[in-house]
Parts: structure tokens; sequence; C-alpha cells
């Protein structure tokens, strides 16, 4: 199986996370993908490649072009107003109701605002590199993407930042640029066809179902921590389905407390005949590995075992599958989760 890999991603380095009203290292980090890294590397089964370039369009016809803008500028200037600053995080966000019975809102001028204007939470610093970082992360899964377009039964993107908490307009949740959601606009606008994301990270994916909601041409299928306790607390329950044209294309599986490998693969085989019934042309995998059992942000009970048990069930689609890299923190057991996932695949 091929691997999209490149070193892009360790510009994107923070040290200090603010999490539960307290500072401490971040969980995602640089090691994480360097992990990923090593252990792939000594699998003869796997075939590294560098990403090519793909350039801000196919971002910006996910994305609001004032997010790319501002990610793009926003360390600077935030930067050049506070010396010796090295992680970015708002003070002050931009919420609707602060202007309501009033016009509509629009981007601040002052960089302390414009932060809060297009960040939602507080865990994901913007560094000096974050900005190169996240570009890169979306030429791996446009190339790892393209790959699958030209043949490849399935391939992987190791991509970091990782993508699924980023909606069209805000960036959260360690994401900046959703890559499997620009990777399915790609594939459903140039081929025509449908595409079905699969997100079996441990936190549902925000970004990719508001990306999502109202369309017909992508179906969006995720298994996760229960909103009701799991972060991102306000998005990822079963009543939520979709919009419109989009009605019935959004399938969220809130997870139970502790699920295991038998709840969790039963879950997904119920998934896989949704997806299988949809019809799609290519799945794409959103791959959190945070599902494991001693994962340190997550609660639910998947063994390595378990995940190669899953990428056999996601085998048995049949479908041309890209596979994209989203969470997973325990990162002494993550390579060999990754891997057991994608041997289960077919790798
Ligand atoms: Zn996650």
């Amino acid at each position: 199986m091929k691997v999209v890999y490149t070193p892009a991603h360790l510009q994107h380095d923070p040290h200090v996370e603010f999490e539960t009203s307290t500072t401490h290292s971040p969980w995602e980090h640089i090691g994480r993908a360097e992990a990923i890294r090593e252990t792939l590397e000594a699998d003869s089964r796997f075939e590294f490649m560098a990403p090519t370039e793909w350039g801000t369009a196919p971002i910006e016809a996910v994305h609001n072009p004032g997010l790319v803008r501002f990610l793009s500028e926003g360390w600077s200037l935030y930067a050049a107003q506070n010396p010796g600053v090295r992680e970015v995080v708002p003070d002050v966000f931009y919420r609707a109701a602060l202007r309501d019975k009033m016009s509509e809102g629009r981007e601040p001028t002052a960089i302390a605002g414009r932060v809060g204007y297009w960040c939602f939470e507080t865990t994901t610093p913007l560094t000096e590199g974050t900005y190169v970082a996240a570009r890169g992360a979306v030429d791996t899964a446009l190339t790892t993407t393209q790959l699958v377009l030209d043949g490849a039964s399935s391939a992987y993107g190791l991509c970091r930042p990782p993508g699924h908490h980023a909606t069209s307009d805000l960036y959260g949740g360690y994401c900046f640029f959703n890559n499997a959601a620009i990777a399915a606009h790609h594939i459903a606008t140039t081929t025509g066809t449908k595409v079905t994301i699969l997100d079996v990270d441990y936190h549902h994916g925000n970004g990719t179902q508001q990306i999502f909601y109202d369309r017909d041409d992508v179906q969006y299928v995720s298994l996760h921590g229960d909103p009701a306790r799991a972060y991102p607390y306000s998005v990822g329950f079963a009543d939520e389905t979709g919009t419109g044209r989009g009605l019935g294309s959004n399938i969220n599986y809130p997870m139970p407390l502790r699920a295991d490998d038998d709840a969790y693969t039963a879950a997904l085989s119920d998934a896989c005949e949704k997806i299988a019934s949809f019809g799609a042309s290519t799945l794409i995998v959103s791959l959190g590995l945070d599902t494991y059992i001693t994962d340190p942000i997550s609660d639910l009970a998947v063994t390595t075992d378990g995940m190669r048990r899953c990428g056999e069930i996601v085998r048995q689609l049949a479908m041309p599958t890209v596979v994209l890299q989203e969470g997973g923190y325990d990162v002494n057991a993550l390579g060999a989760n990754v891997q057991s996932w994608l041997v289960g695949l077919g790798a």
C-alpha cells in the first residue's frame, strides 16, 4: 500500500495546549505522525511517497477564503504585536449572540479579534509553521486521493494536522483544513460521482458533517463517543440526518462508554450496510485511532486486534478506499494501531 507523507507537518509544533482549564503538553504533537511513519517504514507492505502540490483552489472550494487568508497570515500579524509569542490562542470568541438584534457581524480588523472570529475553541494553537503544515496535510490528502482515482484499490495519507473538526468557516479541535472534506469534494466535483466519508475517529467529525449536511452527493457516516459526554459536545447526535437534498445522507452512531471490539465492529458492520446502499464510487476513511482502549483522552475500548477487524469489515465493501489520518493519542500504540487497521484493509 502506498503511504503519502511529508515532513512539512513538523512545522506545526505547539508546546502548550490550553484544555480542561489548564495548560499542558499538547496531545496533538509531531511525535504522533513520526511514530506512525516509523512503524510503517519498517514494514515492507508499505511504500512511502511525497505529496505533490495542489494550491489553494481545492481548499477554497470547501472553506471560506477568509479562513485560508487568516491562517496564512494570522501568526505573523499576531507575533508582530506580541513579540516572543509562540502559540496563538484566542482570548475573545466571536459569537453570533453578541450582536443579537443588530446587523450581522463581520470579521474584526484587530488581529486579536480575528483569531477568535476564525477559531472555535482553545486547544488548537496557531504556531509559526502551522499554515505550511496544514497545506502539506491537504496536499497529502489530495495526492492519496489521486492514487485511488488512478486505480489503486486503497492508499493511506499520513495527514497531520488532522482535519475533521474544521468547518467551512472555523478551525479548532487540532484541525485547520478539513483534509477528508477537501478530498471528497474534489472527487465528487471532478468525477461527477458520489462519495462516502466513513469517520471512525473517537470524536465526531463536526466539520465534515457541517460541510456536507445539505448535500446528497457526499454521504457522511460517523462512529464516535456520544456527544452527551464527548467532544465536540454540541454536534454528533443520532437524530442529525441531513437537511434538504442531504436528508438521509448523514448517519451518526454515538457509541456508549467502554464499547469494546465486539460492540464497535457490530456498529461498523451496520454502518457498512448503509454505505453499500448509498452507492458511492469512492470511500474516504477518516482514520482516528483514539477509540483505542488506553487512549488518554477517550473512553472506548477497542484493541489493536479490533483495529484489524475494522479494516477487514471495510475491505468487504470492495470500494476504492482513501484512508486519511485523523486522531489517536496513545503514541506508544499509535503506529501499531494504524498498521493493524491498514493490514485488515488489505495492505
Ligand atoms: Zn479524535
